[in-house]
């Protein structure tokens, strides 16, 4: 059975493409559909409601499953930003760095060198015409003000999990999905599609 993961992150896609393979499932990446769909916009308020509308979206377009993953970083200290702004807290097409440097400077502010922290991951599949399943992760930490660690991407050179002292910038890959929101979102969801395919 062929799924579409509706991503431009590779890294993403590997992780999914791996964990689907032993349900006989082959994941297709938009960019390997070569699909000129435009992308949708991210509208939603919450995590769960943006992965919905990617996967019921390009299902809908490309008449086929797809499955959409939502993802980001909620900080405590900062009412649970950068939340559903994650990828664009410091503008539409801001680097890693500079969101990094927005989330450093506005703990600052505060007069805050860390804060509870975590990361939360949604996967969601849709059908064209109805929708299948969704899962949740999450992983518990702090941000740090300090950043350290070249591994991983986005924010984990300032996150450090709950009982580690490195950051998940300094944990190896596997160590890293073992332990991280997606690793345990994608674990439920392919138990999940066991169940319905
Ligand atoms: P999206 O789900 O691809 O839109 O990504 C959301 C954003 O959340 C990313 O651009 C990162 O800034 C952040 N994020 C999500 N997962 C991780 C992670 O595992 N490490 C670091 N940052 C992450």
């Amino acid at each position: 059975m062929k799924i579409i993961f509706a991503t431009g992150n590779k890294g993403k896609v590997r992780e999914v493409r791996e964990k689907l393979k032993s349900l006989g499932i082959e994941i297709i990446s938009l960019k390997e559909l070569k699909t000129e769909i435009e992308p949708p916009k991210e509208t939603g308020e919450t995590f769960l409601e943006n992965a919905y509308q990617k996967a019921i979206y390009y299902a809908k377009h490309l008449k086929l499953p797809v499955i959409a993953e939502d993802s980001g970083l909620v900080v405590e200290k900062l009412g649970g930003l950068p939340g559903v702004r994650s990828a664009r807290f410091a503008g539409e097409n801001a680097t890693d760095e500079e969101n990094n440097a927005l989330l450093i400077k506005k703990l600052k502010e505060m007069g805050l060198t860390e804060s509870p922290a975590k990361y939360v991951s949604f996967f969601v599949l849709s059908y064209p015409e109805s929708f299948g399943v969704w899962s949740k992760g999450e992983v518990k930490g702090k941000v740090t003000t300090k950043p350290r660690g070249s591994g991983g991407f986005g924010y984990d050179p300032l996150f450090i999990p709950e009982g580690y002292t490195k950051t998940m910038a300094e944990l190896s890959v596997e160590e890293k999905n073992k332990i991280s929101h997606r690793g345990k979102a994608l674990e439920k969801f392919v138990r999940l599609l066991k169940d319905i395919l």
